[in-house]
């Protein structure tokens, strides 16, 4: 076995426990697999081992591996931060977008959706680490933003999604997912029908399991270390 499917029968594994441990189904919790900065050879290892869904990060590269990868019926999640002239090519390939913080990007994705494709499924980013250089709305402006992106027929929007500060601590590491748990709570009690938490990632998708993720987003943990160009 290719060490790519070993990593993702460990993920796997890790993913089960976790659920279990917070008495979840492990069938709740859906595993992306981040292909960024990775050739399409290590997706298609994954997908030949049972992987489905895939995340990018820039527009280009995910873009390239949608197109060369389409007659594997793949799903595409663009998870990285997107700037409003890239949004075309988006609203085009992928099936997925996590990383919607702002209306004016909602708009844009909404109009460029083509018709012949069921709607763009997507979740609004929130920063609820209030750090400045990460993305995604202020959790106060979460649920208007939400209302907003829910009423754009060209979108379907599915929930939130965060990447808080890194802490090596797991109880830590709950605080800032246990704060997105409650403002998802929150906008569904205010009548939208969100199902998608996306959080957690390879060092800390226990913490996120153990706060309601419905979708931890892993790269590293299945295809080893990245080298940033
Ligand atoms: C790169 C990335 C991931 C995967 O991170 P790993 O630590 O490699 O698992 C998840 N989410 C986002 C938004 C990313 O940019």
């Amino acid at each position: 076995m290719s060490a790519i499917a070993d990593n993702l029968q460990a993920v796997t594994a890790r993913i089960r426990v976790a659920a279990e441990l917070a008495g979840r189904s492990p069938e709740s919790v859906r595993l992306l697999a981040v292909s960024k900065t990775w050739p399409l050879a290590a997706v298609l290892t994954a997908a030949a081992a049972g992987q489905q869904a895939f995340g990018e990060n820039y527009v280009r590269e995910g873009v390239d591996k949608a197109t060369a990868s389409a007659d594997r019926q793949l799903e595409w999640h663009f998870i990285g931060p997107l700037q409003s002239n890239k949004s075309r090519p988006v609203a085009e390939h992928f099936d997925w977008v996590h990383s919607i913080d702002r209306l004016k990007i909602a708009e844009r994705l909404s109009a460029q959706r083509p018709g012949h494709l069921p709607p763009l499924q997507v979740c609004v980013q929130v920063n609820v680490s209030g750090e400045a250089s990460k993305s995604g709305c202020a959790p106060d402006e979460a649920p208007e933003l939400c209302r907003a992106v829910a009423t754009l027929p060209g979108l379907r929007l599915r929930g939130l999604m965060t990447v808080p500060e890194a802490s090596d601590d797991m109880a830590a590491q709950q605080i800032p997912f246990r704060r997105l748990r409650e403002i998802f709570e929150a906008i569904r009690q205010d009548g939208l029908p969100l199902d998608t938490l996306s959080m957690g990632m390879s060092h800390d998708l226990e913490a996120a399991v153990a706060e309601g993720a419905t979708i931890v987003r892993i790269g590293t943990a299945i295809f080893g270390e990245r080298n940033y160009p």
